[in-house]
């Protein structure tokens, strides 16, 4: 936990901040319910450590349904897995290649960003890697409205605007295991230092290395939050009907639907699928946009 001063002390929680979950065959599940970027009140103890005795209330936070853990009874809910509290940017790193570039998933965490309320930046990382589609993508995502950054860590292309431009707000960086977020870190901030994984060769896919999101100060006023890699993400508490709200070229239409419970997939005269057909929206994000409202479906029936 940082004090004010950049001083780290070792806290513990006590038992009102964490919540238990009773598993199957007397397993438990803990929750931490303070997450990094929580403000918080500290009493020192003898040993120089601290125990947090009040979590401030949040500016925002980010947060997916936690992975599925095998015998746990869920009774009708998946519980939510808090990432980070209290920050201005999620700069949402992907790769080209090596793994393969991932609209469905990108699209995931601009829901996650947009219900949030918090700022997302694209990253595509590894443009010395071969993808034929690219200036697809980036024209995409930038003719919607968001900001597309191109990058290359060996060939340092596109990485001190980037840094420039995260310069006194807190960040945090998420994505797929393996797409370079912790070598973006590396070239902007060398103090960090953070242990960069080998592709693994059979897979394609990067090894775990980050294991806990961590926040760090890389000068006076700018804050990276660096998290660990994921596979795939469930965005948590997003109701079926406000899904169209979060991709946010879709907003233009929603309105002008023959019903105002319409959920764009096969009701008549529905101005998003209008859109799709004009190509005034893109096949590519109506498929993600579907492709999200089956798994906010299938909750509801968990
Ligand atoms: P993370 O899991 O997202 O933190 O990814 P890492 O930073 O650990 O990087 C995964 C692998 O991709 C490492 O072998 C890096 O050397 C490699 N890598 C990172 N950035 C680039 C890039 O721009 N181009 C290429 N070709 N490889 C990269
Ligand atoms: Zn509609």
């Amino acid at each position: 936990m940082k004090t004010t001063g950049s001083k780290s002390i070792r806290c513990n929680l006590r038992g009102k901040f964490k919540k238990q979950y009773e598993l199957k065959k007397d397993k438990q599940f803990i929750l931490d319910l303070a997450v990094v970027g929580d403000f918080v009140d500290i009493e020192m103890n003898d040993d120089g450590t601290g125990t947090i005795g009040a979590i401030h209330p949040r500016k925002n936070h980010i947060s997916r349904k936690a992975p599925k853990i095998k015998g746990a009874s869920y009774r009708g809910e998946r519980l939510e897995q808090i990432i980070a509290s209290n920050i201005d940017n999620i700069i949402v790193v992907t790769s080209t290649f090596n793994p393969l570039f991932n609209n469905k998933l990108l699209d995931r965490i601009l829901v996650i960003a947009e219900s949030s309320q918090v700022h997302p930046i694209i990253v595509i990382n590894k443009v010395d890697l071969e993808l034929p589609d690219i200036d697809f993508w980036q024209e995409l995502y930038s003719s919607i409205g968001y900001d597309v950054y191109l990058t290359c860590v060996p060939s340092n292309v596109g990485i001190q605007k980037l840094k420039e431009d995260l310069k006194g707000s807190v960040n945090v960086f998420w994505g797929a295991s393996g797409v370079g977020k912790s070598s973006l870190l590396n070239v902007m901030y060398p103090k960090l230092d953070l242990k960069t994984g080998e592709i693994s060769k059979a897979s394609g896919k990067g090894k775990h290395t980050t294991v806990t999101a961590v926040q760090n100060e890389v000068d006076d006023d700018t804050f990276v939050i660096d998290t660990p890699g994921i596979r795939e993400i469930d965005p948590y508490g997003i109701k079926k009907e406000d899904v169209g709200h979060y991709f946010i070229e879709f907003e233009n239409y929603i309105h002008q639907c023959r019903f105002n419970t319409c959920t764009h997939r096969h009701e008549p005269r529905c101005a998003v699928i209008e859109a799709v057909e004009n190509e005034e929206i893109s096949i590519e994000r109506y498929e993600s946009y579907l492709n999200l409202l089956d798994t906010v479906e299938d909750d509801m029936n968990f």
